[in-house]
């Protein structure tokens, strides 16, 4: 059996899986809003333990433990640094797999969050059968992952960052702070800011009104979704606009790499789901090159779990 833990901005998902990927535990908890990576690295044993217990073995009978980290992460040096939506992770290295080992005692492997979740939907989820890939991950940001030929590109380590492909040269603000990138009409946080400032100039909606029923601060997944089914004009304007980003830089990266499978996933992917895959797949049409063949677009198969499991694979 292996562990497989998702570091998130907001939460840590952790699994236990069996020599076939099978999900025989599961735990989740809140990532740690203070106390900096050592805070980071005990939830995320705290987790790895609950789920354990969950599976009905000790955390230390596990041949390993992956796990899927934002930020810069050297796997081979077992360091995480710049993990900019985790509290406190500053531009040093955090020895994060040492630590890990040393509260759990189980060896740990490091990788690149979307990309193991990338891996996950390849070899074992929605695009099981493609020899090459597209994941995209449409969540606060806008994440993604290539795979080539049956094989993970990842450029010189930072290639997959389809979220800031130009849609719109100077357009909207990107959190990363430049201009007309897709993840600056489609990322969640991009989103919430756009809501807000909407607000502040007299728009109604009633996304902070639910937001505040769920006791959130934060315009989560679950918030936008509730805010579509009540026909809300503005959660809709918006979504539209991210759909249609959604479309031109997908349909950009298939012109780029003609993929066989374009898999979407992420928080806001997977929330809302088929149909909306259906309308980023309608909305990707008219900027497809060669309009005639294109690629399978599906959600991802494994949902929430997917960086968690693909974490897991990690072990080898
Ligand atoms: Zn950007």
């Amino acid at each position: 059996m292996r562990g497989g833990l998702d570091l998130g901005g907001t939460k840590i998902q952790a699994v236990v899986v069996d020599e076939r990927s099978k999900v025989l535990g599961e735990s989740r908890r809140p990532t740690p809003g203070e106390g900096g990576p050592p805070a980071v690295a005990d939830a995320l044993a705290a987790a790895l333990g609950e789920a354990a217990g969950d599976a009905g073995v000790e955390p230390g009978a596990l041949e390993g433990i992956g796990v899927g980290s934002p930020g810069a992460v050297d796997a081979r040096a077992g360091t995480v640094a710049e993990a900019r939506n985790i509290h406190d992770w500053g531009d040093d290295a955090y020895p994060l797999a040492a630590e890990l080992s040393e509260r759990t005692g189980v060896r740990v492997a490091l990788g690149n969050d979307v990309q193991v979740a990338v891996d996950a939907e390849f070899a074992l989820g929605a695009a099981k059968r493609s020899k090459s890939l597209l994941g995209v991950f449409w969540g606060t940001g806008v994440g993604g992952g290539i795979i080539l030929d049956g094989e993970p590109w990842v450029g010189r380590g930072a290639a997959g960052e389809i979220g800031h492909m130009v849609v719109e040269r100077d357009g909207a603000l990107c959190p990363c702070g430049r201009r007309g990138c897709m993840e600056a009409y489609a990322g969640r946080g991009a989103m919430e800011l756009e809501a807000r400032r909407l607000v502040e100039l007299g728009r109604e909606t009633v996304l902070f009104e639910i937001m505040e029923e769920r006791g959130r601060t934060r315009l989560q997944s679950g918030v936008w979704s509730r805010a579509l089914k009540r026909d809300d004009e503005l959660a809709t304007e918006l979504v539209d606009r991210a759909v249609a980003a959604l479309g031109a830089g997908i349909a950009s990266a298939v012109n780029l790499l003609d993929v066989e499978t374009v898999v979407i996933g992420g928080g806001l992917g997977t929330r809302l789901g088929e149909p909306y895959v259906r309308r980023i797949e309608e909305a990707m049409r008219p900027h497809l090159f060669v309009s005639e063949r294109p690629p399978e677009l599906r959600l991802a198969a494994l949902g929430d779990l997917g960086g968690a499991i693909g974490a897991a694979l990690l072990v080898a």
